[in-house]
């Protein structure tokens, strides 16, 4: 007999009663129970892998530059590690909770085991305005942060990495922290640092071009070709602009891009060089950007064009968004931007939606290269790295395509069930340790 969903004790994740829709762990669970489903997951094992194994808290005090101490609350959830050393970003935001560290944390488990890295998975995240504070204070908040998680973190325990508002700069401040409580320089206990510090040639450009590769796979599946595709881009940070940059110079149209100020529509195209110059020389805003019409996020997102590439934050696709959206194919830069209630809609309309997990693995997959780098001590040309990520992007792709296939399901699914999959025989191979 099928396993079916009332043998899981659903309880075990959810929160008390009323249940918080807007919740992302909820959100990233409502897809976790699908491919469980269908994977007829060991219930015991459901129950194992929808909590994180560990989650640290920490009260960071930091002396701001008016001599006053400031404490702030910081995380690093590590969800899994059966498959290798834990592996996740560190995002600075004010609107950061530990739900959604947790639910950040769990899909890096489904993500890096879906691209086959030896990597279980992670998340930090530090409630604070990064744009409020002064170089040195960050400087601070970060090796305050990184001194007091040194037992977590380490190159065969716990591997931090950029997300949202944190940089190669804030990596260096980590890794300078984590050696010099270690005595040594350790190079390989994070990733998306500087490339004079052991970083690699293609990193910061990786999240970015692994979204262009999937969504080239997704056009030539359509039977659409580049030059004939127009493209929105909602967020231009990191990811955002690396992926309009690159699909243009394949020959895409992109027609808007939006940052924190809106969005920004031209019905010929935008010239991406000269909108990220702009952003560079505008204190990194789009605000006041003259060659184009200033838009909404509503109407960015709902944009008459072929493909659109949510690479702001979670949450962005809502039912109605869904319902009124106009793209084939959506490629998801961000981590969490659809609602799975949006999922059935975009499933009916027959979008092709690139989940997250697939689509924004890039960044993951040239880590991995940075941590095997680090710790051979050789080093890769940018085109090692290009060719080895396309190739490892390009089949996920394919894999996830095909497991869909075989479900009946749609990509984002079938990319669960690939994830989990690897993830739960692993487990069964290790076994649990009385
Ligand atoms: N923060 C990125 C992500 O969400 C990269 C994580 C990493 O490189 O470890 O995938």
């Amino acid at each position: 007999m099928p396993f079916k969903l009332d043998v899981y004790d659903r309880s075990v994740y959810r929160e008390p009663a009323p249940i918080d829709r807007d919740s992302p762990f909820q959100s990233m669970m409502e897809r976790f129970d699908v491919a469980a489903e269908i994977l007829e997951l060991n219930p015991g094992f459901y129950e194992y892998l929808c909590r994180p194994a560990r989650v640290h808290m920490t009260s960071i005090p930091v002396e701001m530059d008016t001599g006053r101490v400031k404490v702030f609350e910081g995380y690093r959830v590590i969800h899994n590690n059966v498959l290798g050393p834990s592996k996740g970003g560190v995002r600075y935001a004010p609107d950061v909770t530990l739900n959604e560290v947790k639910a950040l944390a769990a899909w890096m488990t489904w993500k890096c085991s879906l691209v086959n890295l030896p990597f279980g998975g992670a998340k930090g995240g530090i409630i604070c305005d990064p744009d409020e504070l002064s170089r040195d204070e960050l400087e601070r908040l970060t090796r305050r942060y990184t001194a007091d998680l040194f037992d977590v973190f380490g190159p065969d325990k716990d591997i931090p990495a950029p997300d949202m508002n944190t940089n190669e700069q804030i990596m260096a401040w980590i890794l300078d922290t984590y050696s010099m409580h270690a005595r040594r320089t350790e190079n390989a206990v994070v990733t998306g640092k500087p490339v004079g510090l052991g970083g690699s040639k293609g990193r910061r450009q990786a999240t970015g071009r692994g979204v262009m590769t999937v969504t080239l796979a997704a056009m030539d599946r359509l039977g659409l070709s580049p030059g004939e595709c127009t493209v929105a881009v909602q967020g231009f940070g990191n990811v955002g602009s690396t992926a309009a940059d690159l699909l243009s110079q394949q020959g895409c149209t992109v027609v808007a891009v939006s940052d924190v100020t809106g969005g920004y529509y031209n019905e010929n195209g935008l010239n991406i060089q000269e909108v990220k110059a702009y952003a560079e020389q505008n204190g990194g805003t789009l605000s006041g950007y003259e060659n184009a019409t200033h838009i909404t996020n509503e109407e960015l997102l709902t944009l008459d064009v072929d493909v659109l590439v949510p690479a702001a934050k979670e949450d962005q696709i809502d039912k109605t968004i869904a319902e009124n959206m106009e793209a084939r194919i959506v490629a998801e830069g961000a981590n969490g931007p659809t609602r799975p209630e949006a999922d059935q809609v975009l499933q009916e309309k027959e979008v092709l939606v690139i989940p997250d997990i697939l689509a924004n693995a890039g960044g993951v997959t040239v880590s991995y290269f940075e941590w095997v780098q680090d710790r051979q001590g050789y080093f890769w040309t940018e085109d090692r790295v290009n060719q080895r990520l396309d190739r490892m992007m390009q089949k996920a792709f394919d894999k996830v395509y095909k497991t869909a296939e075989k479900h009946d399901v749609s990509l984002r699914i079938g990319a669960y069930v690939m994830g989990v999959r690897r993830v739960a025989e692993a487990l069964r191979m290790r076994g649990i340790y009385a």
